[in-house]
């Protein structure tokens, strides 16, 4: 017998009939002996819906009240599943994630889990019931409010309560088989991974693979938590993200497993660029640039710099469009203590990343990215790379078509199409 976590996504219990097959799901892993904990998300769109009526009423919502307003989503779920649940014979016990010992700091919006004290789920599991847990959601302990844990965040829950209650495995449920050597969307010809390891999911993560959180896959990483992404509407096994030392436990099945060098490619359209044009080139000036986008809030992505032959240079660089307004605003505010001479927002970009541990041992990975690009005739803006990972910026209405290019380049296209069982994506 196992303790199993399981984490349920929007599009997963969307409506009644999901939330029943979700039921039946949650049931037989029960019925196969196993303890099974379970974190939903808010149905479908939910949580974009109450963001926009956010907006509705107030052009900035008070983030106490936005995380009071957000965190109502998942408590709908979590009651209708285990509604479901009692209707098919079994006990079930819904918490809030306040019930379930979710505890976190103060950010409202983008809160991070600092301690998880599990007890009544612990009380709950040793009655025999199976236990549904809010996702996305905590509680602050000095303000005593209700925190959210930024957008995706449901997959952060199921981690923190899969590392607290020691739990064999965190599964992932979504809309998709499994992680993809890109988002299927986008690439129909992805094919699912068996496995993926943590330094490469969480490049995937940060550069739009919103298969899963990057906080959730730090916080498995940090915790040793075994998780196994895969789908609702079929029984397929998916794909396990493997930490350090890590067994994959099909290789314990005599699967031979190979290391592909280029695990995938992510596409991300979600940042904005701005150019600071003119700027004197002089010592010290990137630095009062950064401090005032700093000051902003705007969290900085990619940097480039032109040279400059008559004294003066752009500085480019891109953040979340979400930050772009605040960042703009400060830089204006400053513009003649820095002295540049004019600002740049450009939001119709979009970013390629290519993503492979592979990368650290084998020449030529860059290359044919960019041999790729130069032959479908795609202009590269900005470049950027980790050990691991090479990300350029493009214009947005190429980004697809260059993301099919480049994964067609390094072999990755399968020979079927991928399925994508629902959700619209957004
Ligand atoms: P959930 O609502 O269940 O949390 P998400 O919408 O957050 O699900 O994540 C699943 C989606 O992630 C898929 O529908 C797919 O469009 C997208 N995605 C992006 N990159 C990948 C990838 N590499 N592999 C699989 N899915 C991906
Ligand atoms: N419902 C939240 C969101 O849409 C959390 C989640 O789905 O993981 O971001
Ligand atoms: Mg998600």
């Amino acid at each position: 017998m196992a303790l199993i976590v399981q984490k349920y996504g929007g599009s997963s219990v969307a409506d009644a009939e999901s939330i029943k097959r979700v039921a039946k799901r949650v049931v037989d892993t029960r019925r196969a002996g196993h303890d099974v904990v379970v974190a939903v998300s808010a149905m479908g769109d939910t949580t974009d819906e109450l963001l926009d009526l956010a907006n509705e009423v107030a052009p900035i919502p008070a983030p106490r009240e936005l995380d009071m307003l957000l965190s109502s989503g998942e408590r709908i779920s979590m009651a209708l599943l285990a509604m479901a649940i009692h209707s098919m014979g079994f006990e079930a016990r819904s918490f809030t994630g306040s019930q379930a010992g979710m505890i976190t700091d103060s950010q409202h919006g983008a809160a991070r889990i600092v301690d998880v004290t599990p007890v009544r789920l612990r009380e709950a599991l040793d009655e025999g019931a199976i236990v549904i847990v809010a996702g996305f959601q905590g509680f602050n302990r000095d303000t005593r409010d209700i925190t959210t844990l930024g957008r995706g965040g449901s997959d952060t829950t199921a981690v923190a309560l899969a590392a607290a209650l020691g739990a064999d495995v965190c599964e992932i449920y979504s809309d998709v088989d499994g992680i993809y050597t890109a988002d299927p969307r986008v690439i129909p010809k992805a094919q699912k991974l068996d496995h993926v390891s943590t330094e490469e999911m969480l490049e995937l993560a940060a550069n739009g693979a919103k298969v899963l959180y990057i906080r959730a896959v730090e916080y498995a990483r940090r915790h040793g938590v075994l998780i196994h992404s895969r789908s609702t509407f079929s029984s397929a096994e998916g794909t396990y993200v493997l930490g350090e030392g890590m067994k994959n436990p099909r290789e314990a099945e005599g699967a031979v497993m190979e290391e592909p060098i280029v695990a995938g490619v992510a596409t991300d359209f979600s940042h904005a660029k701005i150019t600071v044009a003119g700027v004197p080139d002089v010592p010290g000036k990137a630095a009062e640039i950064f401090k005032i986008v700093a000051r902003s809030g705007a969290n900085v992505d990619m940097i480039v710099q032109n040279v400059s032959a008559t004294g003066r240079t752009d500085i480019s660089f891109t953040v979340p469009k979400a930050d772009a307004a605040a960042a703009l605003k400060s830089l204006a505010a400053d513009q003649t203590e820095v002295g540049f001479q004019n600002l740049i927002h450009d939001d119709q970009i979009g970013k390629l990343s290519v993503v492979g541990a592979g990368m650290r041992t084998h020449s030529g990975v860059s290359a044919t990215l960019f041999e790729a690009l130069s032959a479908g005739g795609i202009n590269i803006e900005m470049i950027s790379t980790s050990e691991i990972r090479i990300s350029v910026v493009l214009r947005g209405s190429d980004l697809a078509e260059a993301a099919r290019t480049v994964h067609t380049a390094y072999g990755l296209d399968g020979d079927s199409e991928a399925t994508v069982h629902a959700g619209t994506g957004r």
